[in-house]
Parts: C-alpha cells; sequence; structure tokens
C-alpha cells in the first residue's frame, strides 16, 4: 500500500519535498468496516491548508500522516451491512491505494449518472461548491452579469454554465488565451478576460458594460482588485476561495484598503459572503438532480485533467497554484 504523507509544513510555495511516499502493507478490514481500492483521487486548493497549522475552519494534517483528499475507489472487501463487494464510493480516503473505512462519510456513487471521476468534480465537491454558493449567496436573474474567477477550473466552470442556464450574462476571467477561448467557444461564456493581459483592468471593465451584479469569488488578490471598482449596487459576492492568497507568507506592500472597501460595502449595499460547500449540505439531492441533468441534456460540459500514478501526486498538486491544470486536477490511481 502506497502512502503520501505530510513530511513538512511548506512556507510559501509547496515543495514536492514536503511529500513523502512510503510502502506498507495492505490493510485487512476489521468488524464493521470496509477495505477500498483507490481509483481516482481528487487533487484539491484546500489541500494547501490543511498543510498549514495556521488557524482554519477545518484540523490540519499533522506530520507524518497521510494527506487528505476526496477518492473514488472500489469497495474490496466489506464487513459492513451499507456497502458491498464491487461497490464504487466517494469519500475523503487520503492520499493513499488502500483504505480501511468504517463508513463514516462514505457515499455510493451511482455509475450510471456519469463516469465515476466525476463524483469528486462536476457531480461531487468541486460542482456543489458552485451550485450552492451561485444559486444561494449569488442569486443570478436574468439578464444580470455574472463574473466569475478561475473560470475555466472545477468550481468556475460550473458556476459559469449555471449562470448562463439562469439567464445571466457570464464573463469568465481565466489564465491564459487557450482557458479563455475554451470558456466562449465551448461552455458558452459571453466573455472571457485574460488575467495574465498587461492591461486585465481595462478589459475587465470593457467586457461588463453594464457593471458587475454577481461576481463569484476564488481568486482574491490582483484579480479582486480589477473586479472591485466594477460593482452594481447591491451586487452579491459568494466568496469561495482565495487561492491567490494561499502560499502568502505575509501581507502585500502598499495602503490599507479594508477602509475604502468597507465604505464601498455600505454605500453599493454589497453582500460578500463567504461559505464553505459543507454549509449547504441539505442541498446535496437537488444538486445531484439538477447538474446530471444538465450533463445529460448538453447543457453543461465538464473538463478533466488527469495525472497518471498516485506517485505523482505531489508535483502534480502543485501546478494548481501555477495555474498549470486545465479542468478538474484528477489522478488516476487504479483502473
Ligand atoms: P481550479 O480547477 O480552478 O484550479 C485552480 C486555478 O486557480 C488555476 O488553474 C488558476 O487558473 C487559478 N489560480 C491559481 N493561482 C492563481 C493566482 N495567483 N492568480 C489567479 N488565479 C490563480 O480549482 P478549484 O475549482 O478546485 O478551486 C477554485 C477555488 O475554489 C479555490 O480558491 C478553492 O480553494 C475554492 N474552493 C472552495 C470551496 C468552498 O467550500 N468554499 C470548495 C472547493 C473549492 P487560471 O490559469 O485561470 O489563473
Amino acid at each position: 500500500n502506497r502512502r503520501i504523507l505530510l513530511a513538512a509544513r511548506p512556507v510559501g510555495e509547496p515543495q514536492e519535498a514536503d511529500f513523502r511516499l512510503v510502502e506498507e502493507a495492505v490493510p485487512t478490514a476489521g468488524p464493521g468496516h470496509l477495505l477500498l481500492r483507490t481509483l481516482w483521487l481528487s487533487l484539491d486548493p484546500y489541500m494547501r491548508g490543511r498543510m498549514s497549522d495556521a488557524k482554519s475552519y477545518a484540523t490540519p494534517v499533522e506530520i507524518g500522516q497521510v494527506m487528505v483528499g476526496g477518492a473514488v475507489s472500489r469497495v474490496l472487501a466489506s464487513n459492513h451491512p451499507g456497502f458491498a463487494v464491487g461497490d464504487i464510493v466517494e469519500g475523503r480516503t487520503g492520499w493513499q491505494d488502500y483504505a480501511v473505512s468504517d463508513g463514516t462519510g462514505l457515499r455510493k456513487v451511482d455509475p450510471s449518472l456519469a463516469p465515476i471521476s466525476t463524483a469528486v468534480g462536476v457531480l461531487g465537491m468541486p460542482g456543489m461548491t458552485a451550485y450552492t454558493g451561485l444559486l444561494t449567496i449569488g442569486q443570478p436573474k436574468p439578464g444580470e452579469t455574472v463574473v466569475v474567477s478561475a473560470a475555466s477550473g472545477a468550481v468556475g466552470s460550473v458556476v459559469g454554465q449555471i449562470a448562463r442556464i439562469k439567464g445571466a450574462r457570464v464573463v469568465g476571467i481565466a489564465g491564459g488565451d487557450r482557458k479563455c477561448a475554451y470558456l466562449t467557444g465551448e461552455l458558452g461564456f459571453d466573455a472571457a478576460v485574460d488575467h495574465q493581459a498587461s492591461d486585465f483592468a481595462a478589459r475587465l471593465a470593457a467586457a461588463v458594460p453594464d457593471g458587475i451584479d454577481v461576481y463569484f469569488e476564488n481568486v482574491g488578490g490582483a484579480v479582486f482588485e480589477a473586479v472591485r471598482p466594477l460593482f452594481n449596487p447591491f451586487a452579491r459576492i459568494p466568496v469561495c476561495g482565495l487561492i491567490a492568497q494561499y502560499n502568502a507568507t505575509g501581507l502585500p506592500p502598499g495602503p490599507n484598503l479594508v477602509p475604502s472597501l468597507m465604505r464601498e460595502v455600505l454605500s453599493k449595499r454589497l453582500t460578500l459572503r463567504g461559505f464553505i460547500v459543507s454549509d449547504f449540505a441539505d442541498q446535496q439531492a437537488a444538486f445531484l438532480r439538477d447538474v446530471s441533468g444538465w450533463i445529460r441534456d448538453g447543457q453543461l460540459r465538464y473538463r478533466e485533467d488527469v495525472a497518471e500514478g498516485l506517485e505523482t501526486a505531489p508535483k502534480t498538486f502543485l501546478r494548481l497554484f501555477r495555474g498549470e491544470n486545465f479542468g478538474k486536477l484528477l489522478v488516476r490511481v487504479a483502473e
């Protein structure tokens, strides 16, 4: 059983040396437990937070513990009445070939809905983040302008397509021409703006002539600074992620912008609301019904970026913070 452990707490950008691969015997399932074979490992930005011991909404991984992560697995042995050998399940079973589980937090995956890898992607945690954050906090109305950052990614691509389905005008922010062309060409976004362009702020302003009614925040940092002057009165801002800031070791230089931001929050009556997808666990059935329906009838597409082999997980994970992934980042661990 190959397992990838947290070897050191990163300072700034994580390094491959912050992880360690060990080999152990394949475990056995005791009474009430299941033995799982990992098939797909999901790599997600939140894992950066778990590598750090800074105060957060979740407890960190300890040094020497297996890295946390969502995975899709096959049940190899079951002493649990709720699961049978051969079932496909999804759960936070970590960066390892095999896992033993007592069933807590495991969800059976219906392979007839879509390829099983989607259980950690468009039909899993990232898709549900997009659905719940956009619809519950963003509440886009037909004709409104919705802007989403990290727009070609696992969460952002679903946000933009749901906003389009709800009748909004959708503008995506992404890094590079290829990702921008994908947004307008394949996902039906009305416009896409490259945040790497030197005149990014001006291009963004030109892409939202009627201002911004909903901004789905995945990035923070310089992207937020370009978005901020464009909010309309009563704009809603679901604060989902701040990936540009996850590797920061201190505050950026420059003036304190909090007082002017607070003045805008007041005068424009902005709603900024942070959320964690688990806040909306009661929406899971509605999410699965709606999003799998949109996939089936061709209204919603998804893209996966697949690396081969568990041993590649550390270096693959680092790609998230360099914008090198194009679509939901996954590792194929076994067939
Ligand atoms: P993505 O598939 O979108 O991959 C991350 C993308 O972020 C990169 O491809 C890159 O896109 C962009 N990015 C990385 N660094 C920077 C930077 N410095 N400046 C600008 N853009 C950058 O990841 P996910 O869809 O899984 O996650 C998106 C966001 O959602 C993250 O912030 C994540 O933490 C958050 N999230 C929050 C959840 C919640 O419950 N609140 C749950 C799940 C995710 P590009 O090349 O286009 O710049």
